[in-house]
């Protein structure tokens, strides 16, 4: 086994980093202020590679796999975690269309995706349930030529800005009458709802999606009818939970940068409060959390690009990854003293943007029952 990046990976850090450190910090307080995402980068992103990482070529993509994906994300995440949430959605689209799209639907949405003339979101949840995806209520019924939906989608990131829409709704009972659809946001009787005021990734805009008998032509069934659930749920595995903790990632490293920073330069008894044992510990507690959170992601990253299955693994770097940054961001608040909650400090917004990863992407008890079947298989049972 090689713990190691490719040239080719390690060049995209580098590059993702000098962009991410040059082009974000502008707009991070009016991302605060406004809870809007900045629909300006998007060109910049799409030039850049970062919109099509995991796309073909031959779409517009990159070409790249789900580790550089990772890595993507984890830099943006480093200046500003709200942008990567906003572009892990974004991917979420990108990867349903290309495993499940035929080639029309490909060659129409993928290359404006790519190039951030569009951005996508994917719209499962509901207000009856997010965890309880069999249990949805959006209706798609065939009317001739065209489907008609009806029922309303919530906390659908990058709502309000999106341009193609990935939609699961039911064609018919249970589990298995799921469909998915691609929806263009000015189709008749499509239109976004209320939008959503959280208390962290804020710049990731959240949001509803209503359906009011709005019209889908027949030919923008993404996949086969009934195939609604798979769709869900492997885009949530193979990139939605590594997306996320990608995310966690980008936080972890800001909170770890900001605790060193601080512990070196806050002066206590006339000497620097890292020279504190107890300081120390929290800064190792912290540094521990990130690369263990690194490990569980790279590695979930590599398997996807090896094509092993990875469904448990995927659940425990998101619920690791996340969990770990909400408590380090703690950890990092406490060496702060009081400045930690002052707003000029950025680990209270890091604590804020942590604790919203934690049910974005499926929760930490839907991700413990994935990895406690997981633990039971191992024994046969
Ligand atoms: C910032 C953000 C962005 C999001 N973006 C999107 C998006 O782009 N697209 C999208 O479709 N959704 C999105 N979501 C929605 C998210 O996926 C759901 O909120 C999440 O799946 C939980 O659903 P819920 O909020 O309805 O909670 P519920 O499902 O109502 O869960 C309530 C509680 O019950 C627990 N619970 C539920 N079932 C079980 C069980 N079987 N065993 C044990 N405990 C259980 C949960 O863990 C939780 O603690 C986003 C959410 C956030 C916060």
């Amino acid at each position: 086994m090689e713990f190691k990046f490719s040239d080719r990976e390690e060049l995209l850090r580098k590059t993702v980093r000098d962009y991410a450190e040059k082009e974000i910090p502008p707009y991070m307080e009016a991302m605060e202020e406004t809870g809007e995402f900045p629909v300006e980068l998007l060109k910049g992103m799409g030039q850049m590679g970062i919109l099509g990482v995991i796309t073909a070529p031959e779409y517009g993509g990159a070409g790249m796999g789900a580790l550089a994906r990772i890595v993507v994300l984890e830099e943006l995440g480093r200046v500003c975690p709200a942008i990567p949430m906003a572009i892990q959605v974004h991917h979420m689209c990108t990867y349903a269309l290309s495993t499940w799209g035929n080639e029309e639907q490909k060659k129409k949405y993928l290359p404006p995706l790519c190039k951030g003339e569009t951005m996508g979101v994917v719209a499962v949840t509901e207000p009856s349930g997010g965890s309880d995806v069999g249990g949805m209520q959006t209706t798609a019924k065939l009317d001739g030529d065209k489907y008609i939906l009806n029922g309303r989608k919530c906390f659908i990131t990058n709502s309000h800005h999106a341009d193609t829409w990935v939609v699961i709704a039911r064609t018919g009972e249970g589990g298995k009458g799921l469909s998915a659809f691609i929806v263009e946001n000015d189709f008749p009787g499509a239109k976004a709802g209320r939008k959503e005021n959280k208390v962290g990734l804020r710049g990731a805009n959240t949001g509803e999606l209503a359906f009011n008998n709005c019209e889908v032509p027949k030919e923008n069934l993404l996949g086969n009818e009934g195939d609604g659930m798979t769709t869900a749920i492997q885009d949530i595995v193979q990139c939605g939970r590594p997306g996320m903790a990608a995310v966690a990632l980008g936080i972890l490293n800001g909170v770890l940068e900001q605790a060193v920073k601080f512990a070196g330069e806050r002066t206590l008894y006339g000497k620097s409060i890292s020279k504190l044992q107890a300081i120390q510990w929290h800064i190792a507690d912290i540094y521990a959390d990130l690369e263990i959170s690194r490990l569980l992601t790279y590695r979930v990253g590599w398997m996807i690009d090896q094509k092993i299955n990875c469904a448990a693994e995927s659940a425990l770097a998101k619920q690791f990854a996340c969990e770990a940054a909400a408590r380090s961001a703690r950890k990092a608040i406490e060496i702060h003293g009081s400045y930690g909650i002052m707003h000029e400090y950025a680990v209270q917004r890091l604590l804020r943007d942590a604790v919203v990863t934690i049910p974005a992407g499926g929760t930490a008890e839907i991700a413990k029952l994935v990895m406690f079947r997981q633990a039971l298989s191992m024994f046969g049972l």
